[in-house]
């Protein structure tokens, strides 16, 4: 078997990326110069949006949305339990309150009947996860928005270059977060995005990015100079470098390149995975074409004589880097101190206690994607009733 470790997820950097960064560091501005500008309209782009307002990172974006969005004490966000904790943490940092709602078993994204179920007149906004890269139910998802008045923001870590009824994720929200941390589809180091078509969101966000900051003539209450500006809200410095935004630029001209590589290495999972009872492959939608950020396999726990717990050590053993996305966020020490409860989104629990991420990345090699089929096949067979 292998004798160095495959890890579930690795950036992808090349010459280019490394003599653009190179060049950078040569340059004028290390932060806040041209390259930031460049690289929203790249992304905005891509995607099909009209603005796109870069961040430090993910969880700053979506920062940033909860505070556009208006979000604060009082208010209630829906958003799911499986996933990160950055997407439950954005409404607490404005002071909010996370409400879960519970997945659809079969797509394991949140479920529109769920979230119907916990609107209050509280509820300000929904959060729905992309999981795995594959999109939400985005057109049951807008149906509740329009009748219950609320936000939607999505959180799209995993689903840079997705598509949902053959539009790009990115344009189909009030505001979309994408995430360039390394084991996301392309990298900045640390890095996030918003992207969003209306004109109102965007002012806030790159305020919000900036101290609360502003030297715009037009929305100042008094102008003194030249020199003048106002802070007029409290906002932070989650602003991201020039460095970052032109490795940014480089890397997202290889994007399409790098997720048609993770779907053929889907296909030769799916293709071995499918055929084996003890697991189950991921569902997907036909209206959507998930971007594949992770690859989750399924343990049928009744038909296997061992825990899910052995299954990944063996698995560890063979030198493959399985995970576990995600532990629910509500079952966290935090969220529980905060009076959330085992047994409140049943679904998401169960689902939890027998998922498994296996190595998904474009740079593994074909050998890498055989011993990973092999070590499943081996771990799988080793431990059937
Ligand atoms: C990665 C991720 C984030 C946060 O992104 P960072 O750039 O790491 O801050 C948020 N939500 C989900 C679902 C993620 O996977």
């Amino acid at each position: 078997m292998r004798d160095t470790y495959l890890p579930y997820g690795k950036q992808w950097i090349d010459d280019a990326d490394i003599e653009t960064v190179v060049n950078i560091l040569k340059s004028d501005y290390l932060t806040t110069g041209p390259n930031i500008i460049d690289f929203e309209q790249n992304v905005a782009n891509y995607v099909g949006a009209k603005f796109a307002v870069a961040f430090s990172n993910g969880t700053a974006a979506l920062h940033g949305a909860t505070f556009a969005a208006g979000i604060g004490e009082g208010d209630e966000v829906i958003t799911t339990s499986l996933t990160f904790a950055a997407s439950a943490n954005c409404v607490l940092y404005q002071r909010g309150t996370v409400v879960f709602a519970d997945i659809d078993s079969k797509t394991y994204n949140i479920s529109p009947t769920e979230i119907e179920k916990k609107i209050t007149p509280e509820t300000k906004a929904i959060i729905p996860v992309h999981f795995t890269g594959q999109p939400a139910q985005l057109d049951e998802i807008h149906a509740l928005a329009k009748k219950y008045n609320l936000v939607v923001i999505e959180d799209a870590a995993h689903a840079l270059g997705a598509t949902y009824k053959g539009k790009k994720i990115g344009t189909l929200s009030d505001m979309t977060m994408f995430s360039f941390h390394p084991v996301k589809h392309i990298t900045t180091g640390e890095g996030g995005i918003i992207t969003t078509n209306s004109k109102e969101y965007y002012d806030k966000l790159v305020q919000f990015r900036s101290h609360g900051i502003t030297r715009n003539p037009s929305i100042m209450k008094e102008n003194h100079g030249p020199w003048y500006y106002e802070m007029q809200f409290l906002g932070y410095n989650y602003r991201m470098t020039d460095i970052q935004a032109a490795l940014g630029s480089s890397q997202l001209k290889k994007l399409d390149s790098f997720v048609n590589r993770r779907k053929e290495i889907i296909k030769a999972y799916n293709e071995v995975f499918e055929k084996i009872s003890q697991i189950q492959i991921p569902y997907q939608l036909p209206e959507t074409d998930s971007s594949w950020h992770l690859y989750i396999l399924k343990l049928n726990l009744d038909q296997l004589t061992v825990s899910r717990k052995e299954v990944f050590e063996e698995l560890q053993k063979l030198n493959i880097g399985v995970n576990v996305h995600y532990i629910p966020v509500h079952t966290l020490p935090y969220y529980e101190q905060l009076g959330y409860k085992k047994g409140s989104v049943p679904l998401t629990e169960k689902l939890y206690e027998g998922i498994i991420s296996l190595p998904l990345f474009p740079l593994m090699q074909d050998q890498d994607v055989e011993d990973v089929i092999e070590a499943v096949k081996l771990v799988i067979g080793k431990v059937k009733k």
